[in-house]
Order: C-alpha cells, then sequence, then structure tokens
C-alpha cells in the first residue's frame, strides 16, 4: 500500500471561527477521518508542521519546510502540504527550487472553506493533492479546484471563488473528470521527465539557501527612481521589478532606466517582469524596454511573480557571481519559464 504524508501547515481549510475571526486551529490528526473517506487503497500519516494564517508564512518556514519534506522523502511515495491559500503560490514557487529533482510527488493545497463546513472545498482539494501525491509523478504541484498545476506555474487569481488557482502562461499538469485523474507527463519539467525514479533518488540534492535581500517592486506612473537607490542602500542585492505591459520602464522627466542602472553598477540583480499576468515580457519591441536592457536588467519572460521572486531569493543564495546569477534565472530549472523563448 502506498504511504502518503499529509503536512499541516494551517490557512483557511483547517479553521475555526474566533472572537479574532477565522484562525488555524483544527490539528491534522483531527481530519483523518475526513482524509481517509477520500484515500481507500492509500496507508495516511499527518503531521502537524506549524498552524498558521500563511500570511504568517515566511522565507524561513519555505526553508525549514522543505528541510523537513527532503528529510522524510525517502519513507514515502508522496506528501501533501495543507496551506492557506493566500500566499501557497510563493511557497509551491519556493519548494519547487529547494527540491528540484525530488523523487517522488509533493502536493500542496488548501481551500477557501474550513473542512468543518458542510459545504466546503476542502475535501475535494485533498482528495486530488492526495491521489496527486499517490501518482509517482516527481515535482512540486499544487491542487486545487481539480485542477493539477505546477508548484511554480501557481498563481492565486480569485478571493473567494473556489476555482482560486490558475496555472499561469503554462497547460495543467492534470485535471481530474469522469475519465479520473488524467495526468499529462509531457509537461513535467525535463529534470523531472527525463529521469527513472531510481536516478532522482540517486541525484537528488536539495538546496536550502537563500537571500532575503530581494525585492518585489510594482511601477506606476511618476514611481520616484530614486527608490532604487534606497533600495541598494538597505542593502538589497536583487529586485523584481514588475513593469508595464512587455515590461517596460520609464526614461524620460522621472528617470527610472537610469536608476536602474545605477544598482546594476553597484552590482544589484534586476529581474524585469510585468505586471500583466498572462504572456509574459519581451524587452526588445519598445525604446521602454530597450534602454531597460542597456542598463543590465534581465527579463523574467513567462515567468509568474511568484516564482520570479522566489528565483531570485534561491539564486542570490546560491552564488554571488554576477554571471552565474544570470545563467540560473535565464535558465529554464524546473519548469518556471520558457526556455529558447
Ligand atoms: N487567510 C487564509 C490563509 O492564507 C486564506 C486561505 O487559506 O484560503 O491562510
Amino acid at each position: 500500500m502506498k504511504k502518503i504524508l499529509v503536512l499541516n501547515t494551517g490557512g483557511t481549510l483547517s479553521s475555526i471561527k474566533s472572537e479574532h475571526g477565522l484562525v488555524p486551529g483544527i490539528r491534522s490528526g483531527d481530519m483523518m477521518e475526513e482524509l481517509r473517506m477520500i484515500s481507500k487503497n492509500l496507508q495516511l500519516e499527518t503531521e502537524d508542521f506549524c498552524s498558521v494564517d500563511s500570511s504568517n508564512f515566511f522565507p524561513e518556514d519555505w526553508a525549514a519546510l522543505a528541510v523537513r519534506i527532503a528529510e522524510v522523502c525517502r519513507e514515502y511515495h508522496g506528501i501533501v502540504v495543507i496551506h492557506g491559500t493566500d500566499t501557497l503560490a510563493y511557497t509551491s514557487s519556493m519548494l519547487s527550487f529547494m527540491l528540484r529533482g525530488i523523487p517522488i510527488p509533493v502536493v500542496v493545497t488548501g481551500s477557501q472553506l474550513s473542512i468543518a463546513h458542510p459545504v466546503a472545498d476542502a475535501l475535494e482539494n485533498c482528495r486530488g493533492a492526495v491521489h496527486m501525491a499517490a501518482s509517482g509523478c516527481p515535482g512540486v504541484f499544487v491542487a486545487f479546484n481539480r485542477k493539477i498545476i505546477l508548484g511554480c506555474r501557481a498563481s492565486k487569481v480569485r478571493t473567494m471563488s473556489f476555482d482560486a488557482f490558475e496555472s499561469i502562461n503554462y497547460p495543467n499538469i492534470g485535471e481530474i473528470s469522469s475519465l479520473g485523474l488524467h495526468i499529462r507527463r509531457e509537461y513535467l519539467p525535463p529534470a523531472c521527465r527525463d529521469k527513472t525514479p531510481e536516478q532522482l533518488r540517486e541525484s537528488f540534492q536539495p538546496r536550502f539557501a537563500y537571500s532575503d535581500r530581494a525585492f518585489l517592486l510594482k511601477l506606476y506612473p511618476g514611481i520616484a527612481p530614486e527608490i532604487m537607490d534606497h533600495l541598494v542602500q538597505a542593502g538589497y542585492r536583487g529586485v523584481y521589478i514588475e513593469g508595464f505591459g512587455l515590461g517596460d520602464m520609464p526614461f524620460l522627466k522621472h528617470n527610472f532606466v537610469e536608476a536602474v542602472h545605477r544598482a546594476v553598477e553597484r552590482g544589484v540583480t534586476v529581474l524585469a517582469g510585468s505586471q500583466c499576468l498572462y504572456e509574459g515580457t519581451n524587452l526588445t519591441v519598445y525604446e521602454t524596454g530597450l534602454k531597460a536592457l542597456s542598463a543590465g536588467v534581465i527579463e523574467a519572460r513567462d515567468m509568474t511573480a511568484e516564482a520570479a521572486l522566489t528565483k531570485l531569493m534561491w539564486v542570490l543564495g546560491q552564488t554571488n557571481d554576477p554571471q552565474k546569477i544570470r545563467r540560473y534565472l535565464e535558465q529554464n530549472l524546473t519548469g518556471e519559464r520558457v526556455q529558447g523563448w
């Protein structure tokens, strides 16, 4: 019988009403009865990693969670992580980098209503997650609303609907329909697809280091360029900028591109993304993009904001060498960006 570990971190799925509003409160052991209903023929074990609203889940928690998963991954066929939905996509993205090449499925899920609620989506999402975890498909995934999404492609796009997550600029890895759980293995990242489970088990080398000196900055008309200088002074080593449209940045009057150039000259990595959710950047179309490229930015292309920021943090944790940093960021490490764009 396949062994699956359910690691609970909190969020709405485990929430209860309190005088301070909804708070995570149900322990994973107390969910066992419900979880057993959706996982006949599987041996489930549960563990409480923590019990927090995901607004209170921090980068050090990503690393500790990745360490815990790496510690136990050889004892289970798959691992489910129950997580609050608000920052779930940041966690699934960072786990994708830290646990790159993991030989088993790690499936992050949550819900929009507590498992204690009679009409909740919680059990349906857990059902998708548990069965994906038992699928033998290696990698980090998100299971939500009968969809399986690559962990580094997920984004929360709705605040209330059950269909809260989408796979951005990438097909769903799987779907649950009347045909059962259908997984499209052809969309697994090459690092997982091309190796046998034995090869993955031998080669798996998690990397937990990251830098907390990465910043996410959203441009708006009139933004003061000096903000870049302040970030450099504050010791930030990387900035992910959500630019306009294709990733463009202003250079007249309030010359933001010049400020970016100053930051790059001082060794800061600037990753240029878009405020648009879909289709990614192309800085070679407009003067506003070409000038940013000349200033030394690296294009985020089709990465989600969650993947771009966590990748920047992770890469800055691996090396200080500007050329290696660029190479990592421009490479498709785990399905987060299309190569050879
Ligand atoms: N505030 C909750 C959280 O992210 C929302 C949820 O889980 O749906 O922990």
